[in-house]
């Protein structure tokens, strides 16, 4: 119970890394605020958690939007009174195409999701724990944020962008007793990748790392929650603006 009464908010919690994450964090102890787009997934992993014996609420929100952000933090403290944990995990996949063939507003979106949702995320959480006087705080990039990706372009800079925030947020505030650090996945067998691979067919390209990914196979979301709940818990006291891949060794 590496969590005990710790208040976890967790943004994409209706799927994916998110809803793995809430309920490894819901049963190590914490209680949590579960944030997510779509109404019907966010319940379904509330009703999960409460289904293994925890505690929490879920939010409908959209990220990208300023005042939907500072409703779910409010409901946060509302509920709970405080927010331990943040998971700032919200993110899309842009539609597979080279650069040139990027429309501007496919750029808008995905910034808008990836890079905007993460530092309004940031903003309002930061404010609350900076009250506190603790906190510790992890924000989703990608191995996309770390290196180049084919046809990938605006999904790679948002998460370039990720640690930039992330190193940035955590220099601020190291001496308030918050921690930030972000993971990069590699392939998670999540409904993103399942898009990921719809438009590999669609486009004819395959990159190389797919089918040779180091360990043959994608993580499932629940080898991803563990680094989060670590990040999250005490025992990642000394780790902050910390880029931590997890990614099967898909960047060697
Ligand atoms: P997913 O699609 O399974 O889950 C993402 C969740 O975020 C969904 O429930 C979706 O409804 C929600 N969401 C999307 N836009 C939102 C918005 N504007 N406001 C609120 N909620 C929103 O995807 P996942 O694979 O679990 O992805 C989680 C994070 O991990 C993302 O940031 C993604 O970029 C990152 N990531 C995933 C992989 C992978 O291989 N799956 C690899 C690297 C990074």
């Amino acid at each position: 119970m590496d969590l005990k009464d710790k208040i976890a908010l967790i943004t994409g919690a209706g799927s994916g890394i998110g809803r793995a994450s809430s309920l490894l964090m819901a049963k190590q102890g914490a209680k949590v605020v579960l944030v997510d787009f779509n109404q019907e997934t966010g319940e379904e992993t509330l009703k999960m958690v409460k289904e293994q014996g925890g505690e929490g609420v879920f939010v409908q929100a959209d990220v990208s939007k300023d005042e939907d952000v500072q409703r779910y933090v409010q409901t946060a403290v509302d509920t709970f009174g405080r927010i331990d944990v943040f998971f700032n995990n919200a993110g899309i996949i842009q539609k597979f195409a080279p650069l040139t063939e990027v429309e501007e507003t496919e750029f808008d979106r995905i910034m808008s999701v990836n890079v905007k949702g993460v530092f309004l995320g940031l903003k309002y959480v930061l404010k609350v724990m900076e009250n506190q006087g603790c906190g510790s705080i992890i924000n989703t990039a990608s191995t996309a944020g770390v290196r180049s990706e084919h046809s990938t372009s605006v999904y790679s800079a948002s998460k370039h962008a990720v640690i930039g925030l992330t190193k940035s947020a955590s220099l601020e505030y190291v001496k308030k007793g918050i921690r930030v650090n972000a993971i990069c996945p590699g392939g998670v067998k999540t409904a993103l990748t399942n898009s990921v691979e719809q438009m590999f067919v669609q486009s004819g390209y395959v990159p190389e790392e797919i089918p040779n990914m180091r360990m043959g196979r994608y993580a499932q979301p629940e080898e991803l929650a563990e680094m989060v709940a670590f990040l999250a818990s005490d025992k990642a006291s000394y780790m902050t603006g910390s880029v931590v891949v997890v990614d099967g060794g898909l960047t060697l």
